[in-house]
């Protein structure tokens, strides 16, 4: 009998299992995978941490946070400055002062202002509906049609309006020469990536991997007094409400004989007739020397049942539907839901971690680090 039964081994069930750990729980780990660490596993290919479920970037706001997962591997100094390819010209990101001097050749930031403001008045929404109004009103017409319509399409296959406007506002928008990625205070790769972290978090944790919880629930169903679920909701509950929709992605990776093909970790491809969003090139996560490079295409694709759920479609009609699963697993006593698919939201990685510990906390009492 184990105090915990953790469905899933990605970051949010390996944080709340080493809580556990620590308040001297006994926890069972299960995985459907080959291998833990969720999303975030990677795989050393010629001596490359290859990002197999797609790039991740450590990035937070939260000291706490960033001491948390420094605890268990050294941090780089990687900066994420992906680049986007538009119609054959190459543009920086995020939305700066270098986007703005490639689009309209201005060299201050008034000049730059002046144009974004002048098409955001002549768009005129105020309180933005959807992902398109969300764009036009935040950076104008230019920068929506070169570098956010089409890219945005083909990563959620269906139209900007139809998409929730949360979505572009991960993006930040600047008036200064900075290719950084992100606003966050802290930024890197873990050093020997991130397998590193999630084995610290599982130390001394039995985990067992190629089980799926769905494919086991009757021997699994009382194997331990709480279940920490943090696959999908609706699968939980046999879709009693329906399925809810995501969006899967394909990677198709090669090994080049070139020690840099691309000069950059990403490469978006705003362009709709290219089948992919972007070009990961994982030896400049870790600022690597290899003679050799490993690049992945990331392919956005519909979701089946049989595929990987990457990304929660959150539009009105899926967080309704997701609303009810909510309720209904507040019934299950002994349940905990958490993490990306278990609360269909589109988490990154600090904000799971933030999620497990908040829960862990909850469950331990402020014996949580
Ligand atoms: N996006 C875009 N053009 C880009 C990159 C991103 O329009 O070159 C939009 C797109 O809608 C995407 C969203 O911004 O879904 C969030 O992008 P981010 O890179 O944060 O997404 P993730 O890495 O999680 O896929």
């Amino acid at each position: 009998m184990y105090d915990y039964l953790i469905v899933g081994a990605g970051l949010f069930g390996s944080v709340f299992a080493h809580e556990a750990k620590k308040n001297n729980k006994k926890c069972l780990v299960i995985d459907k995978r080959n291998h833990v660490g969720g999303n975030v596993y990677c795989e050393n290919i010629d001596g490359i941490n290859v990002h197999k479920y797609g790039a991740h970037i450590f990035h937070t706001n939260d000291k706490s946070i960033w001491d948390y997962v420094n605890q268990f591997a050294e941090f780089n100094n990687y900066i994420n400055s992906p680049v986007s390819i538009s119609k054959g010209k190459l543009y920086n990101l995020p939305f700066n002062m270098n986007t703005f001097y490639q689009l309209w050749g201005t060299k201050a930031p008034d000049e730059a202002k002046a144009i974004i403001n002048k098409q955001i008045e002549k768009f005129g929404v105020k309180t933005p509906q959807n992902l398109e109004e969300q764009a036009l009103s935040l950076i104008g017409k230019d920068v929506y049609e070169v570098l956010i319509k089409e890219y945005t399409e083909k990563q959620w296959g269906t139209k900007a309006t139809k998409l929730p406007p949360f979505i572009i506002k991960r993006l930040p928008v600047r008036y200064t020469f900075n290719n950084n990625y992100f606003n966050d205070k802290y930024q890197g790769i873990p050093i020997g990536g991130y397998n590193k972290i999630i084995d610290g978090l599982l130390a001394g944790i039995e985990v067992r991997t190629n089980v799926d919880f769905f494919k086991n629930r009757e021997a699994y169903k009382n194997i331990a007094k709480t279940i920490i679920f943090t696959g999908k909701i609706d699968e939980f509950f046999d879709y009693k409400y329906g399925k809810l929709e995501y969006r899967s992605l394909r990677f198709e990776n090669s090994t080049l004989e070139t020690d840099n093909f691309q000069g950059n970790a990403v490469v978006n491809y705003n362009d709709g007739d290219i089948p992919y969003t972007r070009i990961i090139e994982h030896k400049h996560f870790e600022f690597g020397t290899q003679p050799n490079t490993v690049i992945t295409k990331e392919y956005p694709e519909k979701w089946t049942p049989e595929k990987e759920a990457y990304y929660p479609i959150n539009n009105d009609e899926n967080q309704n539907k997701y609303e009810r699963y909510r309720k209904l697993s507040q019934s299950e006593s002994n349940v905990i839901f958490g993490g990306r698919l278990a609360e269909y939201k589109y988490y990154d990685m600090h904000q799971i971690i933030a999620s497990a510990l908040k829960k862990s906390k909850k469950e331990f009492g402020n014996k949580v680090s």
